[in-house]
């Protein structure tokens, strides 16, 4: 879904964000009346559940959104990418019965698990559990805690308690990953909410269609912001992006002048096939083309010349090895395909 940027005090009011996050909201008038840009996406999903009667059939109801988030951090903790006050956040609320927490929490660790793994992080689990202060009754806490320990132990990962250190609407799953670095941490989000059901008075109907239940949400996140996710990874990565998600995926270096058309139509191709490609006119030697390109940290450096255009080929340098070998350009585009679905 897309939730709006935009809206009125009265949404934040219900929420509770107008009591406790105020400070950290963009605020303004608009005829007489007060508004505020969404510092979470959350209340906007609420209205989205509630906006008709809901049926147990409906459940899980999971509403993604990668969306735009506005938070007024103070002008002196801003940093870099990491820290900033508009930001994209991958995130996503589920909707669901207590029954049904257990496999949706499983499913969301295994999503955790699978981009992570594709990151080549590695990462540790905590659970953390009912707090001295807390909202709801006892039993759905217990209930809900024992749903989390379930999935934890079936993920069949390593998980530790984090005893009393839940928030005092929900129970959670704390993710800490580590980079290439072994610096550690908070991207994920995975957390059980049992007060904005009740703040927004979700219901849906039960079998028993009389009867009203409430459902529980879960609020969930993998990258966590996206830009602070590309400023841990750049470190990562130590500016070596993988080709599947490199900026720089290939650049293209006509050896002389008499090259440059053909360079400019293997350029075409490449970008046709939905690669970032870039190209060097300039009419400096072609070691130095290359070795800027190195630097650059291009993962491809295609070099081509008279020889390459009679046959439709390129010589091709990997980024971080010195040999080159010839391909056709339908090779190299197969090739590049393979790369991208490996994730390399
Ligand atoms: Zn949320």
């Amino acid at each position: 879904v897309k939730s709006p940027n935009i809206y009125n005090m009265n949404l934040w009011e219900t929420s509770g964000h107008a009591a406790n996050y105020k400070e950290n909201m963009f605020l303004f008038e608009i005829e007489k009346q007060e508004f505020g840009l969404k510092p979470m996406n959350c209340p906007g999903h609420c209205l989205m559940f509630q906006h008709r009667v809901r049926s147990y059939r409906e459940l899980p109801l999971r509403l993604a959104d990668f969306g735009v988030l506005h938070r007024n951090e103070a002008s002196g903790a801003l940093t870099g990418l990491t820290r900033v006050r508009r930001f994209q956040q991958d995130d996503a609320h589920i909707f669901c019965r207590e029954s049904q927490i257990k496999e949706e929490v499983k499913g969301v660790l295994d999503f955790i698990d699978y981009c992570y793994t594709v990151f080549g992080f590695t990462y540790e689990l905590k659970l953390s559990t009912r707090p001295e202060k807390y909202l709801g009754d006892l039993a759905t806490w217990e209930r809900a805690e024992a749903a989390l320990t379930e999935a934890l132990n079936e993920s069949g990962k390593e998980w530790q308690i984090n005893e009393g250190d839940g928030a005092f609407y929900g129970p959670k799953i704390d993710i800490s990953v580590s980079d290439a670095l072994g610096r550690k941490f908070q991207c994920a989000t995975l957390q059980l909410d049992f007060q904005l059901p009740d703040r927004f008075k979700l219901e849906y109907s039960a079998e028993d269609e009389a009867k009203r239940e409430r459902p529980v949400m879960i609020h969930r996140a993998i990258l966590g912001s996206v830009e602070r996710m590309f400023a841990i990874l750049l470190e990562h990565y130590k500016g070596k992006w993988p080709f599947w998600l490199s900026p720089r995926q290939a650049i293209v270096c006509p050896v002389s002048e008499k090259s440059q058309d053909y360079a400019r139509k293997v350029q075409e191709w490449i970008h046709e096939a939905g690669y970032h490609v870039d190209i060097d006119l300039t009419d400096r030697k072609i070691q130095k083309k290359v070795r800027e390109a190195q630097l650059a940290q291009f993962n491809y450096i295609l070099v081509v010349g008279e020889e390459e255009a009679k046959t439709d080929a390129v010589s091709v340098r990997v980024r971080d090895k010195n040999d080159h070998s010839s391909m056709s350009i339908e090779g190299l585009l197969q090739h590049f395909k393979d790369e991208t679905e490996a994730f390399h």
